[in-house]
């Protein structure tokens, strides 16, 4: 394996290629009448090798390899590190086949509904590449430990959850041991979403992590309610209408419609395609109300062969030593085709990466629920049931039922009433891989 923590990580020239290590000094042709010193060849720059050259090949066979997800990405990276000529792969995926996978999902068929992606992707890929292993693991990337995680020299995802990949970026993160190189292990992250998708190399405590980056990433689209109630302009507006004032009005607050229930989805797809007459609204589908309601983002067989494609490349250009994406690739298909690549920086505050504490000002009237709610909302940390606490107290816990009952009270006061300006809270959430501490200061 080359040293990739010294390669490409300022400039993506700076890299080697395998071949600049290339002996090309054999097949030379007789030797000169006249003894002269042989003169080193100058090392040609750029020169790629072959794909079977043996210095490739050894390079892949060196190179173990882990696939996080075996869905609609996964089983693309899958074929695509197998045809490259990696030897050795580990794939990890929680999910069974459902029907509704088999147009995209190329590496199963209707046998194998119901059967785990990981172990059925494994054999389908090693049946039809001969000499590659493939080990598969039918479950969470939780159930791992840093041990297991240390053997690859290289983890590939291809998720579509946003907590699973926060919690493999924490853990290589966590994982490095400034003294032992090997510890880097370079993580590849692909992700899309219907015509859109990114492409992106993390090298843990190096570049930008997935945590920096996490308010680049909406939370699923909500609409306005006052333009839901009053101005509607889309045939969502008016879904949104029926599922969210509509179903609870003529229900009742308490009936919870189920998404999965096709009488209750023709009931909302009524609704909404009344309220889209009344507006002269058009587009209003059975399969869009499914789809809002659901919240389903389309999921498209050639973003993912995109996206995938480029994920692996940058797998073999570390795996060979070569120049790699530094450090963001998006990708662009909604109206025709378009990339951006860039260098996405690392944020100091970064809760997984970061060096220092974030701070908030805050102001000193406001109640904690408040607070609480705040945090939220805010698209860089992405919560959903925060505990809060500081080093003296718990300001309200979630969990264990004794302790939020405990600490519920503090819900109504005044922060003022709770920290002092200069004290830290230390923020934990289900959906955070490690705590967020904030340096609290008062607005003025
Ligand atoms: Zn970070």
């Amino acid at each position: 394996m080359t040293d990739y923590a010294n390669v490409g990580t300022t400039t993506p020239s700076s890299g080697r290629m395998l071949s600049d290590m290339e002996d090309v000094h054999e097949d030379h042709e007789q030797p000169h009448p006249i003894e002269e010193e042989q003169e080193e060849p100058e090392e040609e720059e750029g020169v790629m090798l072959a794909l079977d050259s043996p210095q490739i090949q050894a390079a892949l066979e060196a190179c173990k390899i882990l696939v996080i997800g075996a869905g609609g990405l996964g089983c693309e990276i899958l074929k695509n590190l197998a045809l490259t000529g990696f030897k050795e792969i580990h794939v990890i995926d929680m999910d069974t086949i459902d029907l509704s996978n088999l147009n995209r999902q190329f590496l199963f068929r209707p046998k194998d509904v119901g059967q785990p992606k990981a172990t059925v992707a494994a054999e389908f890929v090693m049946q039809r590449v001969p000499g590659v292993k493939i080990v598969p693991y039918f479950g969470k990337i939780q159930d791992k430990d840093d041990e297991y995680y240390s053997q690859f020299q290289i983890v590939i995802c291809g998720l579509d959850s946003i907590e699973a990949r926060r919690w493999i970026n924490a853990k290589l993160v966590e994982m490095i041991d400034e003294e032992d190189p090997q510890s880097l292990k370079p993580l590849i992250d692909g992700g899309t979403e219907g015509f859109k998708g990114q492409a992106r190399v993390i090298l843990p405590t190096i570049n930008s992590c997935y945590e920096c980056s996490l308010d680049m990433f909406n939370k699923p689209t909500t609409f306005p309610i006052c333009t839901i109630a009053n101005t509607p302009r889309l045939p969502e507006h008016c879904i949104e209408w029926a599922s969210v004032l509509e179903w609870p009005r003529v229900w009742g607050k308490d009936t919870k419609y189920d998404t999965d229930n096709p009488e209750h989805i023709s009931w909302l797809y009524r609704t909404a395609t009344e309220r889209a007459e009344k507006f002269n609204i058009s587009g209003v589908t059975y399969s869009l109300t499914q789809g809002v309601v659901k919240n389903i983002i389309p999921a498209i067989a050639s973003t993912n062969a995109i996206i995938a494609a480029s994920c692996c490349n940058e797998v073999f250009k570390i795996a060979t030593g070569s120049p790699y994406l530094d450090n963001y690739m998006m990708y662009t298909g909604n109206d025709g085709i378009y990339t951006y690549t860039f260098q996405h920086q690392k944020k100091p505050e970064c809760p997984v990466c970061g060096q220092i504490a974030a701070s908030a000002e805050l102001d000193r009237e406001m109640s904690l629920e408040d607070l609480i709610e705040s945090l939220k909302e805010r698209p860089d940390v992405q919560l959903k049931r925060p505990s809060l606490r500081t080093a003296s107290k718990s300001l309200y816990m979630q969990a264990p039922p004794a302790l939020e009952e405990a600490t519920r009270p503090n819900l109504e006061k005044k922060l003022e009433d709770l920290i002092e300006a200069g004290e830290y809270i230390t923020v934990t959430d289900v959906a955070l891989p490690v705590s967020i501490q904030l340096k609290v200061s008062w607005k003025e």
